[in-house]
């Protein structure tokens, strides 16, 4: 059974660099992983939008430094967000979980548009809907579309999984030995202290609209089957 307050509907930003396993590409052991406990979280009744990075196959500012026009190579960062999109859908489906993939780049064989309203119809009936092409625009991070989306479709908490670290911690702990991990913070505290979690934009998206956050690390069986079932993991920060 779920504890009593467990959120409703979630919004789960998964960084495409696990999706590549530590490579460039898929790595479908690791989809089909992330999969079965998004399964799991839906069955248990979560409605569950996803959004998910692209880092696995191109970042834009990346392919700058190469020499590379910006705004082309966020639109290539973009496109491989939806590869991974379509990767999770597949083996969401063979879970048994009906499924939607919302692009914000119009690419009509393979997803729906983006149509905010649709989306939460979708999650109404037990769909999971995957999220795909970020904003669609150049200079904007998944981290940020995660936010905007979550606000957007109406979500309790947004949760960020993520690679290598599973919370906010008062320092950098690979830099500082004496970090500790924080249970929870507010959108100020975090300010003052200069603690970096997500990036600026959609840290203040969360924190002028009051949109609870919620950090921790994907590794570790079942985390992210955790988290969105309302499970204290990681560091909450609120208002
Ligand atoms: N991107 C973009 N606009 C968006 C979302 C993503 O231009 O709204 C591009 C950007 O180049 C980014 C890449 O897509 O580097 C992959 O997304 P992100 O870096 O957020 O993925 P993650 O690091 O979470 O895997």
């Amino acid at each position: 059974s779920s504890p009593p307050d467990a959120p409703q509907r979630v919004l789960l930003k998964l960084s495409g660099e696990v999706f590549g396993g530590g490579q460039i590409g898929l790595d479908p052991d690791v989809v089909r992983g992330i999969a079965e406990q998004i399964a799991a979280a839906t069955r248990a009744g979560v409605q569950i939008a996803v959004v998910v990075g692209g880092g696995n196959f191109f970042r834009g500012a990346e392919l700058q430094e190469r020499g590379m026009d910006r705004t082309r190579a966020d639109y290539m960062g973009m496109l491989g967000t939806v590869m991974n999109c379509l990767a999770l859908q597949d083996f969401l489906e063979k879970e048994g979980i009906d499924t939607r993939v919302q692009t914000a780049i119009t690419m009509g064989q393979v997803a729906e548009p983006y149509i905010p309203r649709r989306a939460m119809r979708h999650l109404e009936k037990g769909r999971v809907v995957i999220f795909g092409a970020g904003a669609g625009m150049p200079f904007f991070s998944t981290d940020t579309v995660s936010a905007q989306r979550a606000l957007e479709i109406k979500c309790d908490i947004v949760l960020y999984a993520k690679n290598g670290v599973d919370g906010v911690y008062t320092a950098d702990p690979k830099k500082d030995p004496g970090a500790t991990k924080l249970d929870s913070l507010t959108f100020a505290e975090a300010l003052a202290q200069n603690l970096r979690i997500v990036d600026a934009a959609a840290f203040s998206l969360c924190m002028d609209n009051e949109l609870p956050m919620r950090v921790f690390g994907m590794e570790g069986a079942g985390n992210i089957s955790q988290a969105l079932q309302g499970e204290k993991i990681g560091t909450l920060v609120s208002a």
